[in-house]
């Protein structure tokens, strides 16, 4: 059996550690997350590996390199789902890398080989999306602990009851000089290398990303009543809003999403009174981010302005772009032309990973595997072929020779 035949058989028997019946959803610390962890860390042991679950409940497979205590290049994706899951996302990063300790075994390697599998990468359960790799790198907030799941359970109880000291999680923190660097595949969970006809891409960036909730207030008024030119319609003006965080984003090659809009009073024969509206924008790097949402903010001014309305804006949330390290993304592009694909494809990734977190501790870099069905993802109907993971494998564990191949990391 092939390295890329047995990871997907082992993407299938993951699938069925499940807490959905006829489905897939593994949220952290559950009895399902203690499942997957054991079954991997066999896996990780047959390849080679020491396995090891660390204080934030992460799986972790090591080998030592050509001397005992080299820092570890670390490869690895998660192992935990959103809720009614693809089979491959995260998992399938996880498996690819087993594959490549696997046929690194008895190389010369300057660094010691890490697998990690991390742990909820999704958030799903407690809204604490990359919180096994921000705990790796460093950055657990004790005030997670707290968080309750939806049938009340604190995250700091779920731990403890998975054998984990929740007061400790903080301890799975890694020193940057125990690291040396991360590399992560994962599906690309969108169209374009599908649409591009490209099996591979070179990730550039990971998206940076602000949220906001924006309020347009205008009066509400009877709708039979109010002529059209005494109306201050809170929801007219949100529209054009809305319409133009489409133009703009479709503009400037970035993203903006209205995902929800809520209308008070809400009444049917009411002239809306006030309007709430999510904004989320992803963009390749932050000066882009901040300038598309300074025409948003611009042209929603505008429109208030001429329509009678108040605008506010609150920032909820804001990430800078996580651009990859350019050493170990020359890595990762020369791996893709070990493959014959001479001139490899760069990707963007409009969605959040581990590297995000892992860029804290140490430099990162991602390589894309195209997924089929138009790109769907965080579906059941997420999927990849053989032939694209074989090709993925191969790439992979080119990129990790490559980076062997570089020398010491320049620090
Ligand atoms: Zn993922």
């Amino acid at each position: 059996m092939t390295g890329a035949v047995r990871a997907l058989e082992r993407c299938a028997l993951l699938a069925r550690l499940s807490s959905l019946p006829g489905g897939i959803e593994r949220v952290t610390l559950s009895a399902e997350h203690a499942a997957a962890n054991a079954l991997v860390a066999g896996w990780l042991r047959e390849a080679g590996l020491e396995a090891r679950q660390d204080p934030a409940g992460n799986l972790i497979g090591r080998r030592e390199g050509r001397a005992a205590g080299l820092p570890a290049l670390v490869l690895g994706s998660h192992l935990d789902t959103v809720p009614d899951a693809g089979a491959f996302d995260g998992m399938l990063g996880v498996l690819l890398a087993i594959e490549v300790a696997d046929r690194l075994r008895g190389a010369d390697l300057p660094f010691a080989l890490e697998v990690v599998g991390f742990t909820d990468e999704e958030g799903t359960r407690f809204g604490t999306a990359l919180a096994g790799s921000r705990a790796f790198a460093g950055q657990w907030d004790p005030a997670w602990a707290e968080r309750v799941d939806a049938d009340g359970v604190a995250l700091r109880d779920a731990a403890a009851a998975f054998g984990l000291d929740p007061d400790r999680i903080a301890d799975a923190g890694r020193r940057a000089d125990e690291l040396a660097g991360y590399l992560e595949v994962h599906i690309e969970q969108g169209p374009q290398l599908e649409d591009a006809g490209r099996a591979l891409a070179a990730v550039s960036a990971i998206a940076a990303a602000r949220r906001f909730e924006l309020t347009v207030t205008g009066r509400a008024g009877h709708a039979g009543g109010t002529p059209y030119d005494r109306r201050r319609d809170a929801l007219v003006g949100a529209s054009e809003i809305v319409l133009a965080v489409e133009r703009i984003a479709r503009e400037t090659g970035t993203i903006g999403t209205v995902g929800r809009i809520a209308v008070e009073p809400g009444g049917v024969n009411v002239v809306p009174g006030a309007a709430r509206l999510s904004l989320d924008l992803r963009a390749e790097t932050d000066a882009r981010r901040d300038e598309v949402w300074q025409r948003i903010d611009g042209f929603a001014r505008e429109v208030c302005g001429r329509r009678g309305l108040r605008w506010e804006a609150a920032e909820t949330y804001r990430a800078d772009a996580a651009v990859c390290d350019p050493r170990l993304r020359a890595a990762v592009e020369a791996g893709i032309r070990t493959t014959g694909d001479a001139d490899p494809f760069v990707l963007w990734s409009r969605a959040g990973h581990d590297g995000l977190a892992v860029s804290a501790a140490t430099p990162f870099a991602m390589l894309f595997l195209r997924c089929g069905n138009g790109g769907v993802s965080h579906a059941p109907e997420e999927t990849v072929t053989a032939g694209d993971v074989a090709v993925a494998l191969d790439a992979f564990e080119a990129a990790v020779r490559a980076v062997a191949a570089s020398g010491p990391e320049p620090r």
